[in-house]
Order: structure tokens, then C-alpha cells, then sequence
């Protein structure tokens, strides 16, 4: 860990709450993170602080696709959402290890929202899309520079898997320093929810917690070796 704030995503730091983290995998876990901008909204991060997908070990993405399946069985459960929205801002692309202008470390979390946003139209009007067929091939695509992920349904509805990195190295700096979720919250016509500090959804966050519970004890998923039995 490093930078003036603790790490949000680093769980021994108490940022997260135990009830947020609604499944533990061996080497990754999902949360529920405030800032809930619309009820749905989750994350997948790695337990040991790395600054982005691209920098994962090669192991770690066969449980990254696991968890990602249970977010979109989720998501047709409990919202009736065929497939979800996956965006990763990798902001630590190029080895940055700390927030530039928030302060706070970086920490891989890839975040999933049940909602229909078109996350590649949005992206491609301001960077420069590198297709790829998953997460597994960040490592590869990005060459070492900042980017954000896009796993979503363009505008035909076909999902596509791409990284969005900035017209030129030189701009680099200002893809670290972009925030996505005002643009998203903008783009679903509610620019007041892209701040999680101006809208926590707090309540949101607890129907979350409770709508997952119902789900898990649904589930007739089996274990991948951690201990909760439930889970595929
Ligand atoms: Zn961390």
C-alpha cells in the first residue's frame, strides 16, 4: 500500500465493510461498493493491491470469468438485465500506483452495472478503441499505458470487449486523470449520482446486499475450492 489515503479495495483497511463483500474467491473478490448510482452497481478486485487488470498474473483471469458469470446470473435474476456492463479504468496502466489527483492508491476493481449505457459510444467519442476478445488480453493490448476496459452491448447490441487508450502517449496523463462515472451517470441522464461522495445510495447499497443474499441461498452452485458452497 502507498499514497496518503488508505486503499479503498485493500480490504484490511477497513474501507469496505465485511456485508459488502458478497463472495470471496482464492485470489479475487466481489463487493458492493457505495456509490450505488443506480441499485446493481458491483465490483471484482483483487485481495493484494494491483494497480490494474493488465498487471494481473496470467492465473488470475479463469476466476475473474467466474466471478464476472456470477455478476450476470445476478443481474438476469434479480433486474431482469441480459448482460451486464463491465468497465475497468486502468489508470495504473503504465505503473502508477497512486490517484493522481485524488490522492488515493490504485487498486484493480472491475465494475459491473446492470443498466443499458452505451459504454463504447461513449468511450469512442473521446479515445481510441483496441478491440480484444476479454480481460485475459489487457496485458497484451495495453503496451504498458493507461486505458479503460469496455465489456458492454454497442449500440447494434452486440457485446463487444475493447481497450480504450488516448490518441497519443502524450495524453496519456489525462486518461489517468478522466473519471468515468460522471460520464456514464451523465449519459443515463442522471449527472447527480456520478459522485459517490455527493450520492453514497446508501439505501440502494442495502437493497443490493439483501437481493444477492436471496440470490446465494438460491443458488445451487458448487464450490471452486474456497469455502463457501454455494458458489460456481
Ligand atoms: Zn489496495
Amino acid at each position: 500500500m502507498s499514497g496518503a489515503r488508505p486503499c479503498v479495495y485493500c480490504l484490511d483497511n477497513g474501507q469496505i465493510e465485511p456485508r459488502q463483500v458478497l463472495f470471496r474467491g482464492e485470489h479475487l473478490y466481489l463487493c458492493a461498493p457505495r456509490g450505488q448510482m443506480i441499485e446493481g452497481y458491483l465490483a471484482i478486485s483483487p485481495y493484494r493491491c494491483v494497480g490494474c487488470l493488465a498487471h494481473f498474473p496470467p492465473e488470475w483471469f479463469a476466476e475473474l470469468a467466474r466471478l464476472k458469470a456470477i455478476v450476470a446470473g445476478f443481474y438476469r435474476a434479480a433486474y431482469r438485465v441480459a448482460q451486464p456492463v463491465f468497465y475497468e479504468q486502468g489508470r495504473g496502466g503504465r505503473g502508477a500506483v497512486t490517484d493522481r489527483a485524488g490522492g488515493f492508491p490504485l487498486h484493480a476493481h472491475l465494475c459491473a452495472l446492470p443498466a443499458a449505457v452505451d459504454l463504447h459510444g461513449l468511450l469512442a467519442r473521446h479515445y481510441a478503441a483496441v478491440p480484444v476478445p476479454g480481460p485475459e488480453a489487457l496485458p497484451e493490448a495495453t503496451g504498458h499505458r493507461p486505458y479503460i476496459y469496455a465489456e458492454a452491448p454497442d449500440a447494434q447490441g452486440c457485446v463487444r470487449m475493447a481497450a480504450y487508450r488516448a490518441a497519443s502517449p502524450a495524453q496519456d496523463i489525462l486518461l489517468e486523470q478522466a473519471r468515468l462515472k460522471p460520464l456514464i451517470a451523465a449519459e443515463m441522464n442522471m449527472p447527480e449520482r456520478g459522485d459517490w461522495r455527493a450520492y453514497p445510495g446508501d439505501e440502494e447499497l442495502a437493497r443490493l446486499i439483501e437481493r444477492f443474499a436471496a440470490f446465494q441461498a438460491n443458488a445451487t452452485w458448487t464450490s471452486p475450492g474456497s469455502s463457501a458452497k454455494r458458489f460456481p
